[in-house]
């Protein structure tokens, strides 16, 4: 089944601030919640798309993902672990469930098992690469899960209570008047203590390790994408599930091509001759040359457009244009032969009064008249 879009779940638009969609969930989610709609399942499914929509929509990174490929951008199925941890989203229902079905839960909710942090890699590709895509191997340095401990960070795999805190992760201290709550030393709040530590990763449930990704970037893309790789981020703590690895692409300069959006850009020298005279000239494209047919008499800064030459965005729409500008170019380095021939040229185009070079003698005009008018 289509899934339906996150923002119509939620009912806000699509530039909703943080603010409007955490108030959208908090109103959907109260109505659906499974307490208050015992048996309905209709309700039940409703519950878990809202959460599920809220999961994506209240996080800038993965709603940035969204907005940019959809679901897939962030479809759980594509690899990773659950998608409804995250602090945001349990601060969220703590508060709302809080608050109208009377606490509940109580301590045992809190759990010290959290998702690991994303990351991020840079990737510099050629505009070649961006355009077709590629298939390209990367080294990401990352923390994983321990594998001797399965990132308990336990040799056993079990750990005890806290003795500092007895398993609430937090300690009361007094301090002059007040009794303040802290989060304990020890343990540093996950309630727990490791006795016997794991030899590999020292206690902590994660080790150090390179690892090299395949990664498919998908034709058409441009500087700014990113590309998710799902639970390829930082390991989570105490077993938890793995972040995820955001690839951002940035697409280097290109020695003849610039691009904007779908177009391409190239600027193409010509010589005098051609451009007086006309010519067939042939003009690089990304994929391969082509000729392009000059007519007599262009000028400098002539912008021709090959359509279809461009790119194929990577999120659908028409195929972009090449567009060449091109250039007539000085002629250099001129022989004592040469520079009689164009003398002599020259004093020919003088016999036809203003017809050979009608811009220079009409921009002439224009500085008479700018001069004429200062001295009046
Ligand atoms: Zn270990
Ligand atoms: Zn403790």
């Amino acid at each position: 089944m289509e899934k339906e879009d996150f923002y119509k779940t939620l009912n806000v638009a699509r530039n909703a601030s943080e603010g409007e969609i955490k108030k959208a969930y908090r109103r959907l989610a109260m109505k659906y919640h499974p307490d208050r709609n015992t048996g309905d399942s209709k309700a039940e499914e409703k519950f878990k798309e809202i959460q599920e929509a809220y999961a994506v929509l209240s996080d800038e990174q993965k709603r940035a993902a969204y907005d940019q490929f959809g679901h897939a951008g962030v479809d759980p199925s594509m690899g990773g672990g659950a998608r409804h941890g995250g602090d945001s989203f349990s601060d969220v229902f703590g508060d709302v469930f809080g608050d109208i079905f009377g606490g509940g839960g109580g301590g045992s909710r809190r759990s010290h098992v959290t998702r690991g942090a994303d990351l991020r890699y840079n990737l510099d590709l050629s505009l070649e690469d961006a355009v077709f895509g590629l298939e390209t191997k990367i080294k990401v340095p990352t923390s994983v899960s321990c594998t001797s401990c399965k990132g308990t960070g336990s040799k056993s795999g079990k750990s005890s209570i806290c003795s500092t805190c007895g398993g609430h992760g937090q300690v009361r201290m007094q301090q002059g008047m007040f009794s303040v709550q802290q989060t304990c030393p020890t343990c540093h709040g996950s309630g727990s203590e490791i006795k016997d530590p794991c030899g590999k990763c020292r206690g902590t449930g994660k080790t150090k390790e390179q690892k090299t990704l395949s990664v498919k970037i998908p034709a058409g893309v441009d500087t700014g994408d990113r590309i998710r790789l799902g639970g390829e981020g930082e390991a989570g703590d105490h077993g938890g599930p793995a972040g995820d690895l955001y690839v951002q692409v940035n697409v280097r300069e290109h020695n003849i091509f610039t691009r904007d959006g779908a177009d391409l850009y190239c600027d193409m020298p010509i010589s005098f001759a051609t451009a007086a005279l006309g010519g067939e000239l042939e003009v690089p494209t990304l994929s391969g040359k082509v000729k392009l047919k000059v007519p007599a008499e262009t000028q400098t800064g002539k912008l021709f457009r090959l359509r279809g030459k461009g790119v194929k965005p990577v999120r659908g729409g028409p195929v972009g244009d090449l567009m060449c500008r091109v250039s007539v170019e000085t002629p250099v380095n001129l022989t004592a032969e040469q520079k009689a021939l164009v003398e002599q040229l020259e004093a020919s185009f003088k016999t036809g009064g203003t017809k050979h070079n009608p811009q220079e003698h009409s921009w002439l005009g224009g500085v008479k008249s700018f001069f004429d008018k200062m001295k009046s």
